[in-house]
Protein backbone atom coordinates (compact mmCIF):
# COMPACT_ATOMS: atom_id res chain seq x y z
CA UNK A 1 0.00 0.00 0.00
CA UNK A 2 1.63 3.05 -0.85
CA UNK A 3 1.51 6.06 1.71
CA UNK A 4 2.17 8.50 -1.02
CA UNK A 5 -0.25 7.34 -3.48
CA UNK A 6 -2.63 7.77 -0.15
CA UNK A 7 -1.67 11.19 0.13
CA UNK A 8 -2.39 12.09 -3.60
CA UNK A 9 -5.91 10.80 -3.31
CA UNK A 10 -6.28 12.63 -0.02
CA UNK A 11 -5.32 16.08 -1.92
CA UNK A 12 -7.98 14.93 -4.73
CA UNK A 13 -10.48 14.73 -2.33
CA UNK A 14 -9.90 18.32 -1.34
CA UNK A 15 -9.36 19.41 -4.92
CA UNK A 16 -13.08 18.19 -5.64
CA UNK A 17 -14.98 20.01 -2.37
CA UNK A 18 -13.16 23.32 -3.63
CA UNK A 19 -12.04 25.97 -6.59
CA UNK A 20 -8.38 25.68 -7.12
CA UNK A 21 -6.20 26.94 -9.92
CA UNK A 22 -4.92 23.64 -11.91
CA UNK A 23 -1.60 24.90 -12.23
CA UNK A 24 -1.78 25.01 -8.61
CA UNK A 25 -2.99 21.30 -7.86
CA UNK A 26 -0.67 20.32 -10.26
CA UNK A 27 2.62 21.43 -8.57
CA UNK A 28 0.92 20.14 -5.38
CA UNK A 29 0.98 16.82 -6.97
CA UNK A 30 5.30 16.63 -7.24
CA UNK A 31 7.61 17.59 -4.30
CA UNK A 32 10.34 19.91 -5.51
CA UNK A 33 13.05 18.35 -4.52
CA UNK A 34 13.95 14.80 -3.84
CA UNK A 35 17.51 13.96 -2.28
CA UNK A 36 18.51 10.22 -1.61
CA UNK A 37 21.68 9.29 -0.22
CA UNK A 38 23.50 6.28 0.56
CA UNK A 39 25.46 6.40 3.70
CA UNK A 40 28.83 4.38 4.42
CA UNK A 41 29.42 3.94 8.02
CA UNK A 42 32.25 2.19 9.95
CA UNK A 43 30.36 -0.52 12.46
CA UNK A 44 31.51 -1.31 15.71
CA UNK A 45 33.01 -4.52 14.52
CA UNK A 46 35.03 -2.95 11.98
CA UNK A 47 33.17 -4.09 9.12
CA UNK A 48 31.30 -1.06 6.50
CA UNK A 49 27.34 -1.23 5.94
CA UNK A 50 25.69 1.27 3.51
CA UNK A 51 22.44 2.91 4.29
CA UNK A 52 20.01 4.68 2.49
CA UNK A 53 18.35 8.18 3.92
CA UNK A 54 16.08 10.73 2.00
CA UNK A 55 15.20 14.10 2.56
CA UNK A 56 11.84 15.04 0.42
CA UNK A 57 11.12 19.12 -0.09
CA UNK A 58 7.62 19.07 -0.40
CA UNK A 59 6.84 22.83 -1.03
CA UNK A 60 8.17 25.37 0.75
CA UNK A 61 5.95 28.29 -0.47
CA UNK A 62 5.23 29.27 3.07
CA UNK A 63 8.25 29.12 4.45
CA UNK A 64 11.56 26.92 5.17
CA UNK A 65 11.16 22.99 4.56
CA UNK A 66 9.84 21.96 7.65
CA UNK A 67 9.47 18.24 8.87
CA UNK A 68 10.75 15.34 11.52
CA UNK A 69 13.20 12.28 10.54
CA UNK A 70 12.40 8.90 10.98
CA UNK A 71 14.57 5.51 11.51
CA UNK A 72 12.41 2.69 10.71
CA UNK A 73 13.56 -0.86 8.71
CA UNK A 74 10.03 0.21 6.72
CA UNK A 75 11.10 3.65 5.39
CA UNK A 76 11.98 4.40 2.15
CA UNK A 77 11.08 7.06 -0.46
CA UNK A 78 7.50 7.09 -1.03
CA UNK A 79 6.47 6.62 2.88
CA UNK A 80 9.04 10.16 2.90
CA UNK A 81 7.24 12.09 0.08
CA UNK A 82 3.84 11.17 1.51
CA UNK A 83 4.90 12.67 5.04
CA UNK A 84 6.54 15.03 3.18
CA UNK A 85 3.40 16.09 1.78
CA UNK A 86 1.54 15.71 4.81
CA UNK A 87 3.60 18.49 6.54
CA UNK A 88 3.16 20.90 3.88
CA UNK A 89 -0.27 20.56 4.56
CA UNK A 90 0.04 20.51 8.47
CA UNK A 91 2.21 23.53 8.81
CA UNK A 92 -0.70 25.30 7.12
CA UNK A 93 -3.53 24.19 8.71
CA UNK A 94 -1.97 25.77 12.07
CA UNK A 95 -0.99 28.68 10.20
CA UNK A 96 3.20 28.39 11.00
CA UNK A 97 5.24 30.08 8.58
CA UNK A 98 7.14 26.64 7.07
CA UNK A 99 6.49 25.10 4.23
CA UNK A 100 6.65 20.81 4.25
CA UNK A 101 9.57 18.49 3.99
CA UNK A 102 10.77 15.23 5.63
CA UNK A 103 13.35 12.59 5.70
CA UNK A 104 14.28 9.06 6.57
CA UNK A 105 17.29 6.67 6.92
CA UNK A 106 16.15 3.13 6.19
CA UNK A 107 17.80 1.17 9.52
CA UNK A 108 16.43 -0.43 12.45
CA UNK A 109 18.11 2.08 14.81
CA UNK A 110 17.44 -0.23 17.69
CA UNK A 111 20.08 -2.97 16.23
CA UNK A 112 22.54 -0.10 16.32
CA UNK A 113 25.13 0.41 19.42
CA UNK A 114 24.76 4.25 20.09
CA UNK A 115 28.11 4.88 18.41
CA UNK A 116 27.36 3.66 15.36
CA UNK A 117 24.05 5.28 15.61
CA UNK A 118 25.89 8.64 15.88
CA UNK A 119 28.07 8.28 13.33
CA UNK A 120 25.02 7.13 10.84
CA UNK A 121 23.43 10.73 12.26
CA UNK A 122 26.60 12.29 11.83
CA UNK A 123 27.17 10.94 7.83
CA UNK A 124 23.24 11.67 7.33
CA UNK A 125 23.56 15.45 8.61
CA UNK A 126 26.80 15.52 6.38
CA UNK A 127 25.01 14.17 2.89
CA UNK A 128 22.09 16.66 3.85
CA UNK A 129 23.98 19.78 5.23
CA UNK A 130 24.04 21.68 1.33
CA UNK A 131 20.20 21.72 1.41
CA UNK A 132 19.28 22.57 5.25
CA UNK A 133 19.78 25.25 7.33
CA UNK A 134 17.40 27.70 9.67
CA UNK A 135 16.27 29.19 7.03
CA UNK A 136 16.08 26.37 4.57
CA UNK A 137 14.80 23.43 5.96
CA UNK A 138 14.68 22.79 9.34
CA UNK A 139 14.63 18.75 10.59
CA UNK A 140 13.54 17.57 13.76
CA UNK A 141 12.31 14.14 15.44
CA UNK A 142 9.82 11.94 13.99
CA UNK A 143 9.44 7.84 14.77
CA UNK A 144 12.59 6.41 16.96
CA UNK A 145 14.45 9.75 16.73
CA UNK A 146 15.64 11.48 19.92
CA UNK A 147 16.52 14.88 21.00
CA UNK A 148 19.94 13.31 21.69
CA UNK A 149 19.89 12.84 17.41
CA UNK A 150 18.69 16.50 16.74
CA UNK A 151 21.97 17.47 19.27
CA UNK A 152 24.31 15.43 16.35
CA UNK A 153 22.84 17.17 13.74
CA UNK A 154 22.78 20.34 14.89
CA UNK A 155 26.85 19.98 16.40
CA UNK A 156 27.66 18.37 12.72
CA UNK A 157 26.06 20.91 10.86
CA UNK A 158 27.93 23.73 13.14
CA UNK A 159 31.35 21.72 12.11
CA UNK A 160 30.60 21.98 8.61
CA UNK A 161 29.11 25.10 7.64
CA UNK A 162 30.61 27.38 10.19
CA UNK A 163 26.90 28.22 11.06
CA UNK A 164 26.12 27.41 14.89
CA UNK A 165 22.70 28.53 15.23
CA UNK A 166 20.40 26.24 16.70
CA UNK A 167 17.57 26.71 14.84
CA UNK A 168 18.59 24.60 12.53
CA UNK A 169 17.04 21.53 13.82
CA UNK A 170 14.23 21.30 16.49
CA UNK A 171 13.24 18.80 18.80
CA UNK A 172 16.51 19.66 20.44
CA UNK A 173 18.05 18.85 24.33
CA UNK A 174 17.26 21.75 26.33
CA UNK A 175 20.41 22.45 27.42
CA UNK A 176 21.09 23.20 22.97
CA UNK A 177 18.45 25.90 22.92
CA UNK A 178 15.40 22.77 22.75
CA UNK A 179 12.12 24.21 23.78
CA UNK A 180 10.83 23.37 27.12
CA UNK A 181 7.64 21.16 26.60
CA UNK A 182 8.90 19.81 22.88
CA UNK A 183 9.15 16.14 23.59
CA UNK A 184 5.34 16.03 25.06
CA UNK A 185 4.29 18.42 22.49
CA UNK A 186 2.44 16.79 20.23
CA UNK A 187 0.45 14.38 22.68
CA UNK A 188 -0.17 17.96 24.27
CA UNK A 189 -1.32 19.28 21.14
CA UNK A 190 -3.67 16.27 20.32
CA UNK A 191 -5.33 16.43 23.77
CA UNK A 192 -5.96 20.00 23.12
CA UNK A 193 -7.91 18.91 20.11
CA UNK A 194 -9.89 16.12 22.45
CA UNK A 195 -10.85 18.83 24.18
CA UNK A 196 -12.18 21.18 22.01
CA UNK A 197 -14.45 18.42 20.12
CA UNK A 198 -15.56 17.10 23.51
CA UNK A 199 -17.15 20.52 23.34
CA UNK A 200 -18.89 20.37 20.04
CA UNK A 201 -20.01 16.74 20.48
CA UNK A 202 -20.71 16.46 24.14
CA UNK A 203 -18.10 13.51 25.01
CA UNK A 204 -18.02 13.02 28.51
CA UNK A 205 -14.92 11.87 30.12
CA UNK A 206 -16.08 9.97 32.53
CA UNK A 207 -17.80 7.21 30.38
CA UNK A 208 -15.62 7.75 27.60
CA UNK A 209 -13.17 5.40 26.81
CA UNK A 210 -9.47 5.87 25.00
CA UNK A 211 -7.75 3.06 23.44
CA UNK A 212 -4.36 4.29 22.31
CA UNK A 213 -2.50 2.35 19.60
CA UNK A 214 1.72 2.48 19.69
CA UNK A 215 2.97 3.73 22.95
CA UNK A 216 6.05 5.47 22.05
CA UNK A 217 6.59 9.44 22.42
CA UNK A 218 3.43 10.44 21.37
CA UNK A 219 1.56 7.56 22.45
CA UNK A 220 2.53 7.71 25.70
CA UNK A 221 2.00 11.80 26.81
CA UNK A 222 -1.18 11.60 25.15
CA UNK A 223 -2.41 8.76 27.19
CA UNK A 224 -0.80 10.22 30.38
CA UNK A 225 -2.77 13.56 29.94
CA UNK A 226 -5.94 12.01 29.27
CA UNK A 227 -5.63 9.76 32.55
CA UNK A 228 -4.28 12.86 34.07
CA UNK A 229 -7.50 14.97 33.43
CA UNK A 230 -10.02 11.66 34.13
CA UNK A 231 -10.13 10.06 30.66
CA UNK A 232 -10.73 6.07 31.47
CA UNK A 233 -7.88 4.54 28.97
CA UNK A 234 -8.86 1.05 28.43
CA UNK A 235 -6.36 -0.32 25.65
CA UNK A 236 -2.61 0.72 24.99
CA UNK A 237 -0.87 -1.31 22.37
CA UNK A 238 3.28 -1.34 21.01
CA UNK A 239 4.74 -3.03 18.40
CA UNK A 240 4.26 -6.11 19.67
CA UNK A 241 1.05 -6.34 21.42
CA UNK A 242 -1.80 -5.22 23.20
CA UNK A 243 -3.32 -5.16 26.61
CA UNK A 244 -7.08 -3.98 27.66
CA UNK A 245 -9.07 -3.23 31.35
CA UNK A 246 -12.35 -2.32 31.17
CA UNK A 247 -11.38 -0.42 35.08
CA UNK A 248 -8.58 1.87 32.98
CA UNK A 249 -5.11 1.53 33.01
CA UNK A 250 -2.62 3.91 34.48
CA UNK A 251 0.04 4.92 31.64
CA UNK A 252 3.06 5.96 33.73
CA UNK A 253 2.38 2.75 35.43
CA UNK A 254 2.02 0.78 31.58
CA UNK A 255 5.16 2.57 30.34
CA UNK A 256 6.99 1.72 33.62
CA UNK A 257 6.09 -2.20 33.03
CA UNK A 258 7.34 -1.60 29.59
CA UNK A 259 10.90 -0.26 30.52
CA UNK A 260 11.25 -3.54 32.56
CA UNK A 261 9.93 -6.19 30.25
CA UNK A 262 10.45 -5.00 26.99
CA UNK A 263 6.97 -4.36 26.22
CA UNK A 264 3.36 -3.62 27.01
CA UNK A 265 2.00 -7.46 27.39
CA UNK A 266 1.19 -8.91 30.82
CA UNK A 267 0.56 -5.37 32.34
CA UNK A 268 -0.92 -6.83 35.73
CA UNK A 269 -4.80 -6.22 35.89
CA UNK A 270 -4.85 -6.33 32.21
CA UNK A 271 -5.82 -8.57 29.23
CA UNK A 272 -3.31 -9.15 26.59
CA UNK A 273 -4.26 -8.67 23.06
CA UNK A 274 -3.27 -8.97 19.66
CA UNK A 275 -2.54 -5.51 17.75
CA UNK A 276 -5.71 -6.34 15.51
CA UNK A 277 -7.65 -6.82 18.90
CA UNK A 278 -6.55 -3.91 19.88
CA UNK A 279 -7.62 -1.66 16.83
CA UNK A 280 -11.36 -2.92 17.40
CA UNK A 281 -11.59 -2.61 21.12
CA UNK A 282 -14.84 -0.80 21.69
CA UNK A 283 -14.47 2.77 22.77
CA UNK A 284 -14.92 6.18 23.18
CA UNK A 285 -11.30 7.97 21.36
CA UNK A 286 -9.41 5.49 19.33
CA UNK A 287 -5.97 7.20 19.00
CA UNK A 288 -3.43 5.21 16.20
CA UNK A 289 -0.08 7.16 17.79
CA UNK A 290 2.47 4.60 15.52
CA UNK A 291 2.84 4.23 11.92
CA UNK A 292 0.72 4.64 8.32
CA UNK A 293 -2.01 2.28 7.02
CA UNK A 294 -3.28 0.91 10.56
CA UNK A 295 -7.07 1.45 9.38
CA UNK A 296 -7.71 0.20 6.23
CA UNK A 297 -10.77 -1.03 4.13
CA UNK A 298 -10.22 -4.14 5.68
CA UNK A 299 -10.98 -3.99 9.52
CA UNK A 300 -12.46 -0.62 9.31
CA UNK A 301 -15.88 -2.23 9.41
CA UNK A 302 -14.82 -3.62 12.84
CA UNK A 303 -13.52 -0.25 14.19
CA UNK A 304 -16.24 -0.04 17.24
CA UNK A 305 -14.58 3.80 18.43
CA UNK A 306 -16.88 7.28 18.22
CA UNK A 307 -13.79 9.13 17.25
CA UNK A 308 -10.52 8.37 15.70
CA UNK A 309 -7.76 10.47 16.93
CA UNK A 310 -4.94 10.47 14.18
CA UNK A 311 -2.08 10.87 16.56
CA UNK A 312 0.07 8.80 14.01
CA UNK A 313 0.79 10.35 10.46
CA UNK A 314 -1.31 8.86 7.62
CA UNK A 315 -3.00 6.05 9.91
CA UNK A 316 -6.05 5.63 8.35
CA UNK A 317 -6.38 4.81 4.22
CA UNK A 318 -8.67 6.88 2.33
CA UNK A 319 -10.81 3.75 1.73
CA UNK A 320 -11.36 3.21 5.61
CA UNK A 321 -12.18 6.92 5.77
CA UNK A 322 -14.94 6.44 3.62
CA UNK A 323 -16.62 3.72 5.15
CA UNK A 324 -15.93 5.48 9.00
CA UNK A 325 -17.85 8.26 7.72
CA UNK A 326 -20.26 6.34 6.92
CA UNK A 327 -20.98 5.12 9.99
CA UNK A 328 -20.71 8.17 11.48
CA UNK A 329 -17.22 7.83 13.22
CA UNK A 330 -15.41 11.16 13.40
CA UNK A 331 -12.10 10.77 11.97
CA UNK A 332 -10.11 14.05 13.02
CA UNK A 333 -6.98 14.16 10.73
CA UNK A 334 -3.84 14.07 11.05
CA UNK A 335 -2.95 17.09 10.05
CA UNK A 336 -5.14 18.70 12.82
CA UNK A 337 -4.85 15.88 15.42
CA UNK A 338 -0.77 15.89 15.25
CA UNK A 339 0.37 19.10 14.54
CA UNK A 340 1.04 20.39 18.19
CA UNK A 341 4.87 18.60 17.24
CA UNK A 342 5.59 21.01 14.69
CA UNK A 343 4.07 23.90 16.21
CA UNK A 344 6.08 23.63 19.43
CA UNK A 345 8.65 23.26 16.83
CA UNK A 346 7.83 26.50 15.68
CA UNK A 347 8.27 28.18 19.03
CA UNK A 348 11.57 26.23 19.68
CA UNK A 349 12.49 27.79 16.43
CA UNK A 350 11.48 31.43 17.09
CA UNK A 351 12.68 30.94 20.63
CA UNK A 352 16.10 30.50 19.07
CA UNK A 353 15.83 33.20 16.19
CA UNK A 354 15.18 35.99 19.35
CA UNK A 355 17.35 33.84 21.75
CA UNK A 356 14.66 33.50 23.98
CA UNK A 357 13.84 31.08 26.74
CA UNK A 358 10.18 30.16 27.47
CA UNK A 359 8.48 28.75 30.30
CA UNK A 360 6.56 25.07 29.92
CA UNK A 361 3.74 27.01 31.16
CA UNK A 362 3.95 29.58 28.30
CA UNK A 363 5.04 27.64 25.33
CA UNK A 364 1.69 25.49 26.06
CA UNK A 365 -0.08 28.67 26.31
CA UNK A 366 1.21 29.47 22.76
CA UNK A 367 0.42 26.01 21.58
CA UNK A 368 -2.77 26.12 22.73
CA UNK A 369 -3.31 29.36 20.86
CA UNK A 370 -2.39 27.77 17.99
CA UNK A 371 -4.02 24.33 18.23
CA UNK A 372 -7.56 25.39 19.61
CA UNK A 373 -8.59 28.28 16.54
CA UNK A 374 -7.15 25.59 13.75
CA UNK A 375 -9.76 22.99 15.21
CA UNK A 376 -12.02 25.34 15.41
CA UNK A 377 -11.88 26.91 12.23
CA UNK A 378 -11.57 23.26 10.35
CA UNK A 379 -14.68 22.68 12.16
CA UNK A 380 -16.58 25.58 11.14
CA UNK A 381 -15.22 24.71 7.35
CA UNK A 382 -16.47 21.25 7.91
CA UNK A 383 -19.97 22.45 9.19
CA UNK A 384 -20.55 24.69 5.78
CA UNK A 385 -18.76 22.15 3.57
CA UNK A 386 -20.26 19.24 4.56
CA UNK A 387 -17.41 17.06 3.99
CA UNK A 388 -15.13 14.97 6.33
CA UNK A 389 -12.88 16.70 8.94
CA UNK A 390 -10.27 16.01 6.47
CA UNK A 391 -11.13 17.51 3.61
CA UNK A 392 -12.45 21.09 5.76
CA UNK A 393 -8.35 21.07 6.97
CA UNK A 394 -6.82 20.43 3.40
CA UNK A 395 -9.31 23.05 2.25
CA UNK A 396 -8.59 25.33 4.33
CA UNK A 397 -4.40 24.54 4.22
CA UNK A 398 -4.61 24.39 0.24
CA UNK A 399 -5.94 28.04 -0.11
CA UNK A 400 -2.81 29.04 2.47
CA UNK A 401 -0.59 27.56 0.19
CA UNK A 402 -2.27 28.24 -3.19
CA UNK A 403 -2.43 31.66 -2.06
CA UNK A 404 1.78 32.14 -1.19
CA UNK A 405 2.53 30.10 -4.60
CA UNK A 406 0.45 32.38 -6.10
CA UNK A 407 2.59 35.57 -4.52
CA UNK A 408 5.49 33.94 -5.23
CA UNK A 409 4.07 33.99 -9.01
CA UNK A 410 4.84 30.23 -9.39
CA UNK A 411 1.62 29.90 -11.60
N1 LIG B 1 7.64 14.55 13.20
C1 LIG B 1 6.61 15.46 13.62
C2 LIG B 1 5.45 15.44 12.64
O1 LIG B 1 5.25 14.49 11.92
C3 LIG B 1 7.15 16.85 13.92
C4 LIG B 1 7.86 17.55 12.81
C5 LIG B 1 8.55 18.82 13.21
O2 LIG B 1 8.50 19.21 14.36
O3 LIG B 1 9.14 19.43 12.32
O4 LIG B 1 4.66 16.34 12.59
Amino acid sequence: MSAFANALTQLETAIAHGTFDPAAVELLRHPRRTLQVSLAVKMDDGSLRVFEGYRVQYNNARGPYKGGLRYHPQTDLDEVQALAFWMSIKCAVVDVPFGGGKGGITVDPKALSKGELERLTRAFTRAIADVIGPERDVPAPDVNTTPEIMGWIMDEYAQLTGNSSPAVVTGKPVALGGSEGRGTATGQGGFFVLQELQKKIGIDPESATVVVQGFGNVGRSFAALCHRHGWQVTGISDSHGGIVSETGLDPEAVAAWKKEHGGVSGFPGSRDVSNAELLEHPCGILAPSALENVITEENAPRIRAQVVLELANGPTTPGADRLLAERGVVVVPDVLANAGGVATSFLEWQQNREGAHWSEHEVFQKLSDIMVPAFRAAWEARERGGGSLRTASYLIALERICAAMKAKGWY
